[in-house]
């Protein structure tokens, strides 16, 4: 008997299934023939097999790449199509939104309703980056009357770019819109842990009027995939999400070329919680801003900050919630946390668990939970009285650990919240504007939220300060990134030179 896809969705037990890589518009094996599983963190099994891609399925892609963007004639497309391929791509995530919702936390791991966001956001971003691309254009300068110069914006060609696995098809989004909105041909690497959505949607490209090669997905791991892709000498730039170890080494690497990058490498941020912020909102606030997508997040606010008037209440507070977050497999709709996407990813912050322990009290949490058998699920925790020096408070996580810090005044709240190598992202909770403001000045961070955590709208500019990379995606900035500027100086003396 044949299983249909509503059976299997309905079981909830895909069987493995194999996938092949998008490259020059065609479904591929890897060249050399090798695959990777790939798994649901929520169950440890394997779900899909996907194509091991090396630095020969890397340098097909970029050859595909570059013979749509040279010769194929993708650089001539006009932006009013460009745009119009964009729109079609929202359309099909809209259209298929319940079914890749569904694979993302099957591979992610993350809640449905999470999900569900993710594609809403990707579909969205699509949307303004297709009504971007009409809209980027040059400037005339004021050079003297008898000339006339002007800049011209160019895309730049061949761009990699290498996503993480927290919010697979979104962080996809972020960096493919832009780059077609710019003209730019593309060659893309998912995170191993979690390519299928990306994968899924490449089966529409064609469809959406994408010429072959134009988007090639590459998949495999960062030493297979990954370093081939930043030191291939036809891609122009290089786009990263990720650890900022791997961020310094694609740097480094990019360097012999002198290759442009753009870095997106996370952060410690810190969550201020001044004594006459809503008191309610401010523990919702401090816990979704660290525990949202199990608090594998770039910019979770993972350094709770609390003025000491209310750090004791604040604490018991926000632990007594704690305990009430429901944990499970993301296609439960009743799970507010799923499981860490990988074993890998489970044991580092098991590791860091261990290390809180020894550094600061725990209010909540700190273990794995006892009711699950499989799957890799850690505890909300929750460490106070941490030392901002602390291993807990100065190292990205990547998990759903909060470490809370007292303070007792402003001055003291920012020198503490400044005080890391990271600046991706802040936010402080506070009733008074004054105050707010100038903490929002006197913050080293490249996204200050005031009286909430994590909204993000793809309007707006991300990216971060100091040790949290460099460049900016989303808004205007994003498109920025895969465009170059070509100054145009038009003579309009006749005797122009006259100097011999
Ligand atoms: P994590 O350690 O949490 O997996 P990484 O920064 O290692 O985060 O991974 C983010 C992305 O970077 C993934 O797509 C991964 O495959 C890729 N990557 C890892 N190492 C390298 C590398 N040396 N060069 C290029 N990309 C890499
Ligand atoms: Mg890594």
């Amino acid at each position: 008997m044949t299983t249909t896809a509503a059976a299997r969705g309905r079981a909830r037990t895909p069987e493995v299934a194999s996938y092949r890589m998008y490259i020059d518009g065609k479904f591929v094996d890897a060249r050399g023939g090798s695959t990777f599983d790939v798994y649901d963190p929520s169950t440890e099994a394997v779900v899909a097999r996907v194509p091991a891609g090396g630095a020969e399925d890397v340098a097909g892609a970029v050859e595909a790449a570059r013979r749509a963007f040279y010769q194929a004639g993708w650089k001539n497309v006009s932006a009013q199509e460009r745009g119009r391929i964009l729109f079609r791509i929202a359309e099909r995530i809209r259209s298929r939104r319940a079914e890749l919702a569904e694979l993302e936390t099957i591979n992610s791991g993350k809640p449905i309703a999470e999900s569900e966001y993710d594609m809403d956001d990707a579909a969205t971003c699509y949307e303004y980056y297709g009504g971007l691309a009409t809209k980027i254009h040059g400037e005339v300068m004021p050079v003297p009357a008898d000339a006339v110069a002007f800049a011209m914006r160019e895309p730049m060609g061949v761009a990699g770019q290498i996503i993480p696995w927290n919010y697979p098809l979104l962080m996809a989004a972020w960096k493919i819109a832009p780059a077609l909105a710019a003209g730019c041909a593309v060659v893309i690497k998912p995170a191993e842990q979690t390519p299928l959505t990306l994968l899924r949607l490449a089966e529409d490209f064609e469809a959406v009027g994408l010429p072959p090669g134009v988007v090639n997905v590459v998949t495999g791991d960062g030493p297979g995939a990954g370093a081939p892709l930043v030191s291939h000498p036809d891609v122009r730039k290089i786009a990263f999400t990720g650890s900022a170890e791997v961020g310094r080494l694609i740097m480094r690497n990019a360097a012999d070329q002198l290759k442009r990058v753009s870095l997106e490498l996370g952060g410690k941020s810190p969550n201020i919680f001044f004594s006459d912020a809503d008191f309610e909102n401010a523990v919702d606030g401090a816990l979704f801003g660290t525990f949202v997508n199990q608090g594998e997040v770039c910019s979770a606010g993972s350094r709770v900050l609390v003025q000491r008037d209310i750090y004791s209440k604040f604490v018991d507070a926000a632990a007594a919630k704690a305990k009430t977050i429901r944990l499970g497999p993301g296609l439960d709709r009743d799970t507010k946390m799923g499981p860490l996407v990988s074993a890998e990813q489970r044991d580092r912050v098991a590791g860091y668990l261990k290390t809180g322990r020894g550094e600061a009290k725990v209010a909540v949490g700190g273990g794995r939970p006892k009711q699950f058998d499989k799957g890799w699920y850690v505890e909300p925790t929750i460490f106070y009285d941490v030392d901002n020096a602390a291993t807990i408070a100065q190292e990205e996580i990547f998990g759903p650990v909060m470490s809370v810090i007292p303070f007792t005044d402003e001055a003291e709240a920012i020198r503490i919240a400044n005080a890391t190598p990271y600046g991706l992202a802040a936010a402080v909770w506070t009733r008074d504007i004054f105050k707010a403001f100038r903490v929002v000045k006197a913050l080293e961070a490249g996204i200050v939220w005031v009286n909430h955590m994590q909204p993000t709208f793809v309007e707006a500019p991300w990216g971060g300060y100091k040790a949290s990379g460099f460049g900016r995606e989303l808004g205007h900035w994003g498109v920025e990134e895969y465009l170059e500027t070509k100054q145009v100086f038009i003579n309009l003396d006749e005797k122009p030179i006259g100097w011999y």
